[in-house]
């Protein structure tokens, strides 16, 4: 079945992840504008008439954003747990086909399986998804404080992965946000920095040439290419070889990425 992946947004201004599997196209979050998504879908060949249904991560905004218009605009059901749609309501609108799952068992929507687990996160219940289909398994892990035990088992082997790399701890401890901004971020309810996700994926990458998208990156307290040479230090004192081992990518705030095939 031909997988595909482009991740529209990614970063405090707005997340977006397209994923297509077999005859089933999905958006996990939906955090920009409708006309904006509308505009990068068509950007990566995509018509917004196409989706089937929207999966929700956590309330924040940044998450959230276009998921009421879009649901509206093209009768798309929306997936989330009882304590997101909570978070979420004030600032979605009406929505019409409203499926709440528990996000204890694994779910099918079409052709793609979905696994949801939970992240440490300063929300009411969030969530990452590993998606599969086929044989093929793809994980979507931001927005998280540190590396659980059970994030580490669920992100391992995958074959398409979007992580958190949100900051550079010396760019945010010197940088001007304010003190309380600052060890949210930082804290364990927070975002993984690069240095977190340099150590983890060495632990959880297979030998399934995966692609890797660092995501979520901070506008303020990082830099593109400082979260790509951190990460490839790590993976290269552990023996990887990017290009060899596996494709390390970097989602872009403003533009979406190619649309990449799985497999
Ligand atoms: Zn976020
Ligand atoms: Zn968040």
């Amino acid at each position: 079945m031909k997988i595909e992946v482009s991740i529209l947004a990614s970063g405090s201004s707005g997340n977006v992840v397209y994923i297509s599997g077999g005859n089933t196209k999905i958006l996990i979050d939906a955090g920009l504008s409708g006309r904006e998504i509308e505009r990068r879908l068509a950007k990566i060949g995509v018509y917004a008439d196409e989706l089937d249904a929207i999966l929700m991560t956590h309330e924040h905004l940044d998450h959230i954003k276009g998921v009421g218009v879009l649901s509206r605009r093209y009768d798309l059901p929306v997936y989330a747990n009882e304590p997101t749609w909570q978070g979420a309501e004030d600032k979605l609108g009406f929505i019409e086909d409203k499926n709440c799952c528990f996000f204890k068992e694994d779910f099918m929507i079409g052709d793609l399986g979905i696994s949801p687990f939970p992240i440490p996160h300063d929300a009411n219940a969030p969530v990452g998804f590993v998606i599969s289909c086929g044989r093929k398994r793809i994980g979507q892990a931001t927005d998280m404080g540190h590396v659980s035990k059970e994030v580490e088992e669920r992100l391992k082997g995958l074959d398409f992965l979007i992580i958190e790399s949100n900051h550079d701890l010396e760019m945010l401890m010197n940088g001007t946000y304010p003190w309380h901004l600052k060890n949210r971020i930082h804290g364990e309810q927070g975002h993984l920095s690069n240095d977190d996700t340099a150590d983890l994926l060495p632990r959880i990458i297979g030998d399934n040439f995966p692609r890797i998208l660092l995501a979520h990156l901070s506008q303020d307290n990082n830099l593109p290419a400082l979260a790509y040479i951190t990460v490839k230090n790590s993976l290269e004192d552990h023996g990887f070889n990017i290009g060899k081992d596996l494709l390390l990518d970097i989602a872009h705030r403003d533009r979406p990425t190619e649309l990449f095939k799985v497999g």
